[in-house]
């Protein structure tokens, strides 16, 4: 992307640009939830369908002048209907956190008991944080993994929601690296009497990619960002059985938002047209063996691998139980080596959150820049020395020259 207008017209945030995508040429990047967008995407975000206001849906809208942008957001939920096999499509939310309130607005009632992974074990923050609306609105029952497998006990899972009977049970997760048994949700929210939400937030686009099995066959709800594996404009969506259409339509709007964005539905109607390509199916299952490759390659040098491996694309490292450095510190150590990383709780973490004894690393960026599992040496190899170095500042610029130069090699879509 070249972006001569703002150079010409606002050089301070010109200069702003131009660091950041120093950053990201010259950095590895190894957060979870992070992607890069394809040009094709970065240009339908940069369009004029930034300047419409269309509240409503489709056809029934409350602006005049909406029949092309009605072309614009009916090919977006067309193109996900087919990704995902949707009975119903609501492609509006502004991001994550919205589109799981509207799901909370449009099946429950304020009090109501939801049953969600707990947040110290993979949940995330609107998965009932206490600070979040989430854990404000609602009677928030958490459910565990197992203290010696660290995957999700199915059996104590099913036990809390016999007796609690929640009026939902939310299966997702921003930190677990094991898949889940969608089946055995809904089998279990059918005995309890609960609905079935489904925040696929990380993994959609290994699940659009065919690679991991997909909720929404069986889940009532199922809520998605877009800019994670699925590669798409920062945003997310609601997939919906039939019957939750209207409920869930209205609690998006008007219910949570007004206008939607147009220019950001747009690009997501480019992201899933990407996504349903051919080699989206190779992306998807190239990121799935890099994370494997990540994982062995980090257990070699010593390193605890939550739950001993992974099925998707994120991995927890268990860096104080392994090597006495805590997930705070082995953030900050590897950031000088310009490694980009997340701290994060391993369950049962003895540590406080705001300085863990984890961290979570994720191939889905590395992989869109081309790396393969060969590279997952060469990556394990720099994290680990950079997190060896600790204090030593000489030795960690030294490794940030070797990022550098192994970054270089994998362009970035968007970047010259
Ligand atoms: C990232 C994430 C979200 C929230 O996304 P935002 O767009 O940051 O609000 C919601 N749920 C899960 C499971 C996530 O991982």
């Amino acid at each position: 992307m070249n972006y001569p207008n703002i150079e010409k017209n606002d050089p301070r945030l010109y200069e702003i640009i131009k660091r950041e995508e120093q950053r990201q040429k010259e950095g590895i990047e190894l957060i979870a939830s992070e992607n890069y967008v394809s040009p094709a995407v970065l240009e339908a975000m940069g369009s004029i369908l930034t300047n419409k206001y269309s509240e409503g849906y489709p056809g029934k809208r409350y602006y005049g002048g909406n029949e092309v942008i009605d072309q614009a957001e009916n090919l977006a939920i067309e193109r996900a209907k087919e990704l995902f096999g949707a009975e119903h499509v609501n492609v509006q939310p502004l991001s994550g956190s919205p589109a799981n309130l509207a799901v909370y607005m449009a099946l429950l009632n304020p009090g109501d008991k939801v049953l969600g992974f707990s947040l110290d074990q993979g949940g995330h923050l609107s998965h009932g944080h206490p600070l979040n609306f989430s854990g404000k609105l609602y009677t928030i029952i958490p459910y565990f993994v197992d203290k010696d497998t660290e995957v999700v006990d199915m059996d104590e899972l099913e036990e809390i929601a016999l007796r609690e009977k929640p009026k939902l049970i939310l299966a997702g997760f921003s930190a677990y690296s094991r898949s889940m048994e969608w089946k055995r949700f809904k089998e279990i929210a059918d005995k309890a009497g609960a609905y079935t939400f489904a925040d696929i937030a990380h993994i959609a686009g290994l699940i659009a990619g065919k690679q991991l099995e997909s909720p929404v066959p069986y889940f009532d709800v199922v809520s998605t960002t877009t800019h994670k594996t699925l590669r798409g404009p920062r945003g997310a969506m609601i997939m919906c059985k039939e019957k939750f259409a209207s409920a869930v339509d209205k609690a998006v709007f008007p219910g949570v938002q007004g206008g939607p964005h147009d220019h950001i539905n747009a690009a997501k109607a480019v992201a899933f047209g990407e996504a349903l390509k051919s080699d989206f199916v190779d992306y998807s299952a190239q990121v799935i063996r890099n994370a494997k490759a990540l994982s062995s390659a980090l257990q070699k040098r010593g390193y605890r691998v939550v739950s001993g491996g992974t099925d998707n694309h994120l991995m927890l490292i268990d860096v104080y139980g392994s090597k006495q450095i805590t997930g705070k510190e082995a953030e900050k150590v590897v950031e000088c080596a310009g490694i980009c990383m997340k701290k994060n709780m391993i369950p049962f973490d003895p540590r406080k959150p705001l300085d863990p004894s984890g961290i979570r690393l994720g191939t889905p960026a590395l992989t869109t820049r081309g790396a393969k599992e060969s590279d997952m040496e060469m990556v394990a190899d720099l994290l680990d020395r950079a997190l060896m170095s600790r204090t030593d500042d000489a030795r960690l610029a030294s490794i940030q020259k070797e990022v550098r130069e192994f970054s270089l090699k994998f362009p970035v879509p968007g970047i010259a």
